[in-house]
């Protein structure tokens, strides 16, 4: 399947235009990074050029939009409908202080099964390429405005598209194109060892989460299938190697289901396991999906975790619960989804 222009860098843009001047490339580029979505808002191309593109390329985009759904909170969730007929979801998050979070998908469902997760339920269609990637961005752009950070935490696991999910960040960073800074930016992994390995050898190097959910082995398992593959011990070597290549601190997000992994002894495993990592840890209650068999940590037993968290000296934060009334939270991804089937 073609890629869109969206997803390109300036030197493939120029041979998919078959243009003669390498810098023609880099101006379509400018162009698309700002948001056009046709050729005739380029107006610095002659008129005539502009035509013979059109013809070449009748579609800039590869995806439309498929359906808009906006919660009390301001959260937009957008449903995208993709060439080949299959769709996926993203959001635009807006805190207190106006800041406008993209939260984009890097697969069609997800291969991983995390047992907590609507996404998860849905199964593996296939991967997205980076101008499906940046097209999330550009229409959650086009109707919330400047877009001030991205994270990876919509459906699929980032880490197994690893090259389209770079191509897609090397435009979000380039200062010519989009320009946000490394810092604005973080990949969300299941934990995913040999991708966090690569990460830390190749880049980029933007901010790294990883959803540990349980520190005990049989729990992590029943809750995260890939806890079968790459266990916590080498989950945490990999992460031991990530901060000496990188010096950064890395995020550890723990999803809380009532009664599953939200006690007393899960929070104190959790201080157990990650001693030797520079860590701060974001709790996320449970979002309702559903049909699964989780229920919301209670406020006690949430509270009390993350005493425990904070008296060890780990710092803790508790995640926002924005765009739960679109089915937009973290986990909730999918709904609007029928079936993962092309042309459905
Ligand atoms: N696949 C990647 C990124 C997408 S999931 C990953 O798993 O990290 C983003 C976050 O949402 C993960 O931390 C995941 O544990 C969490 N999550 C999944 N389902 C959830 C739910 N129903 N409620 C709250 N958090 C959930
Ligand atoms: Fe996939 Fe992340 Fe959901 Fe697990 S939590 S099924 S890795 S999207």
């Amino acid at each position: 399947m073609d890629k869109a222009l969206t997803g390109m860098a300036p030197a493939e843009i120029a041979g998919a235009c078959s243009f003669r001047e390498a810098f023609r490339g880099r101006q379509v580029y400018h162009w698309l990074a700002r948001g056009a979505t046709d050729f005739d808002a380029m107006s610095d191309i002659a008129k005539a050029e502009r035509e013979r593109l059109k013809a070449r390329i009748p579609r800039i985009y590869s995806s439309t939009v498929a359906q808009e759904l906006e919660d009390e909170d301001g959260s937009l969730k957008l449903q995208i409908r993709l060439k080949d007929g299959a769709a996926v979801e993203c959001v635009l998050l807006e805190d207190i202080e106006g800041r406008k979070t993209a939260c984009l998908s890097s697969q069609v469902g997800c291969p991983m099964g995390c047992a907590f997760c609507k996404t998860g339920s849905l199964g593996f269609l296939r991967n997205l390429g980076s101008d499906e990637i940046i097209e999330q961005f550009h229409f959650l752009g086009a109707r919330k405005g400047e877009i001030s950070n991205v994270v990876f935490m919509g459906m699929g696991e980032p880490l197994l598209n690893l090259e389209e999910v770079r191509k897609a960040i090397a435009i979000l960073l380039d200062p010519e194109a989009i320009g946000l800074s490394r810092r604005k930016i973080t990949i969300s992994t299941s934990g995913i060892v040999p991708g966090i390995r690569d990460l830390a050898a190749k880049g980029p190097q933007v901010r790294l989460a990883v959803s540990l959910t349980s520190a005990i082995p049989g729990t992590r398992s029943d809750l995260m299938p890939v806890n079968k593959s790459y266990g916590l011990e080498e989950l945490k070597a990999a992460l031991i190697e990530y901060q000496e290549a990188t010096g950064e601190r890395i995020t550890l997000e723990a999803a809380l289901m009532g009664g599953a992994n939200s006690g007393a002894d899960s929070a104190r495993a959790l201080v157990e396991w990650a001693r030797g990592l520079h860590v701060q840890v974001n709790v996320i209650p449970w979002n309702k999906v559903p049909g699964l068999p989780f229920s919301e940590p209670s406020r006690d037993e949430l509270e009390a975790y993350l005493r425990i968290l904070e008296d060890s000296g780990i710092e803790a934060s508790r995640r926002m619960r924005r765009g739960r009334g679109v089915m937009g939270a973290c986990g909730q991804l999918g709904d609007t989804l029928k079936a993962q089937e092309p042309g459905a």
